[in-house]
Order: C-alpha cells, then structure tokens, then sequence
C-alpha cells in the first residue's frame, strides 16, 4: 500500500535542485581550516550542501567522536563565506537544539540512531514547528517498515521537507562493499512513497573510494535523486572513514562522468522494441511460474512419502548436493554463483514450508 505523507519537493529546500542533488563534505570536521579549504573546494563545482559529521557514532570506543559543538562555529563560516547550505548528524535532543541554535540548515538521522525508534521519536518532539530538510538514512539493519517508521515519526513533527538516504545495511558476511546496498529495498521504498526524495550515500555503502563511482552510477540508474559524498583534502590523514572519503578533485571528476540518464522517451523506435522484449519478458516469468509450481507438486510428493515413513524435512547431504549441483550449472550458462545461492535458498526454503505443513497435518 502506498503512503501519502505531505513531502515537498527539493526544489523547496533553497537550492537549485538539478539532478543529482549532490551532497559532499567531510566524514568529522576535524579542524576549522580542513572545513573551511574543503568547502571552498566543493562549493567551486557547484555543490550547494556542505556536510560534516560533528558529534560521530564509533562502532568502538576510544576512537575519534568528532569535535563536537565547537565545529559549529565553522559550520556557521562555511555558509558565511560560500553560500552553502551545512548540514550533520543528529542523535539525540541535544544534538537537535545545538545545532538549530548554530543555524544548521540541513540534519541527518544516522542509520544506528534511525534504528532506534526512541530516539527517533525524541528527535522528532524536538523538531516540532522547524521547518528545514531532515535526512533519514537507512537503519543499519535491512528493515524497511522500520526506516519508513523512521520517516513517519519525523513527518509526524510536521516536517515537510523530507528525504531518505541508502548507505546500505551491515551484515556479519563479508563483501566487497563495507555496508552492503540492498536496491531492492530502495526500489520497494520508492513504491510505497512516490513523492519521497532518495539520496544514495555511496561513500558508507563502498567503504573504499575506488568503488564509490559505480555505486553512485548505478543509485542513478534507478531513479535516485541526490548523492551524499565524503570528501577530505587529505584521505590518508582523516581522523574517522579515511578509506572511503574522495578529495574535492575526485568528487568533481565523478560529477563529470556520471551519466544522468532520463527514465523515459518518447524515440519510437525505442519504445517499441522495449515493448516487444517486455513481451518476451512476460511469456518467459510465466514459464517461469509454471515451472515452479510443478516443483511444488512434486515437493507435496515428497513430503507425503516423508510423513508415511516417518522421517525429517531436512536431508543436509541432499540439499548440499542440490545446491553445488545448481551453482556449477548456473556458472556454464553466465549466471552469478550469488544469485543461484539466493534462487535457490529461496526455493529450498518454500519446499520446507510445504512439507511442514504436511507433516504437521
Ligand atoms: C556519516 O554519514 O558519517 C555516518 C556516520 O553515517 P551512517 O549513519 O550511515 O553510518
Ligand atoms: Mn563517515
């Protein structure tokens, strides 16, 4: 079901919103003078958000926690001297009420504090009657009800001007990216609020500054609407996320090369081929379903004889099998060991739901 939350467009933010909205700034503010030069450098390619991260979330203790409400001060001189809107994290009420009394124009919502449905709702009483941009990003773990909770709670403040922003979730599993991106939670998230901004924040989803342009092309390629990017003079020396911060040349190298490519066209050309191969398309999903369906038979089959002689759903050995079987398959015909894995698991685990139904019946 979609939502209807009243969002104003970014259009309404103050800023000339092209897209991408682009979004860039340092991890922490470290020092007055690396705040200023990098805002100077940002500002110069056209960007018009500055962000630092003034008090900072660390997984661990005794690392680096951000300079806290002095950095303000230089927030307040970056907007003096460029004309950028600033923008920061908040966590608690009493980030919320330093950093509106700095004139802070834009804040964030961390993903461990957006996980946090108290705190969540603490900073939104807080919020009540502020009329500027609050940013939500993605809780840390892959639960779309509780971002969109996130944002209801906000837009309950009467917030208006609203956006969610995907820095990808954690998982125990390692990848090659530092928070792995789930775009099928984004793609989910934009069906359900039509009129909410996404900005990508590739810089925590590739945790290494090497992978931040394609994560950020492909954000673009479904439709998203800004980019949030760490950005440091000097990556190698940055007191927190050093690895994934990009220089203020790099950001305008990647604002060159990002193609930003329409949704639509009306090339008729175009859009008759795509139809005809939506057709394809169509017919073989069919096939698809068909084909599933007559598994699941044959798995009510199964679990039948199962229930007659008495033995468990789970055979270990045979699902192995079937599952190392399926990936050397899937390879020789180009398809992802990954997606084979999670196909399969998929279907692996609709076999053990039937089969529990049976036994128990
Ligand atoms: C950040 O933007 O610096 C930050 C701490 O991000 P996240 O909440 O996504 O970890
Ligand atoms: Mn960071």
């Amino acid at each position: 079901m979609e939502i209807n939350l009243n969002i104003e467009p970014v259009s309404s933010w103050g800023v000339n919103a092209t897209k991408p909205l682009m979004i860039s700034g340092p991890c922490s503010a470290e020092t007055e003078e690396q705040v200023i030069t990098t805002a100077k450098d940002l500002s110069a390619l056209g960007i018009q958000i500055f962000r630092a991260g003034i008090w900072k979330p660390r997984t661990r203790p005794n690392q680096f926690e951000g300079v806290g409400s002095v950095g303000l001060k230089w927030m307040k001189t970056v907007k003096a001297e460029t004309g950028m809107l600033t923008a920061t994290e908040v966590a608690n009420v009493k980030h919320v009420y330093e950093a509106l009394k700095m004139g802070i124009d834009v804040l964030w919502i961390g993903a461990r504090t957006s996980a946090n449905p108290f705190a969540v709702q603490e900073i939104a009483d807080a919020l009540n009657g502020v009329d500027i941009p609050i940013l939500v990003k993605n809780p840390i773990n892959p639960d779309l009800d509780l971002w969109i909770g996130a944002i209801e709670r906000i837009a309950g403040a009467g917030i208006t001007k609203l956006a969610a922003i995907h820095r990808g979730f954690s998982s125990f599993e390692k990848s090659n990216f530092r928070n792995a991106p789930q775009w099928q939670i984004t793609i989910e998230l934009r069906k359900r609020m039509r009129n909410l901004p996404i900005i990508c924040d590739p810089s925590h989803i590739a945790g290494a500054s090497d992978l931040v342009f394609e994560v950020a092309q492909k954000a673009m390629d479904l439709g998203q609407d800004g980019l949030i990017i760490e950005s440091h003079p000097n990556p190698r020396v940055a007191l927190s996320d050093g690895k994934q911060q990009l220089t203020p040349k790099q950001v305008g190298e990647l604002m060159k090369n990002i193609q930003i490519r329409p949704e639509k066209t009306d090339n008729k050309d175009f859009t008759e081929s795509l139809e005809e191969l939506r057709s394809q398309i169509d017919m073989i999903d069919d096939e698809i379903l068909d084909t599933i369906q007559r598994r699941m038979a044959v798995v009510s089959q199964i679990g039948k004889t199962k229930k007659t002689n008495n033995v468990q759903i789970l055979q270990t050995d045979r699902w192995i099998q079937i599952i190392e079987s399926a990936k050397k398959k899937g390879d020789s015909k180009g398809l992802s060991g990954e997606f084979i894995e999670k196909l399969f698991k998929a279907l692996h685990q609709e076999s053990i739901n039937i089969q529990t139904k049976i036994l128990n019946s």
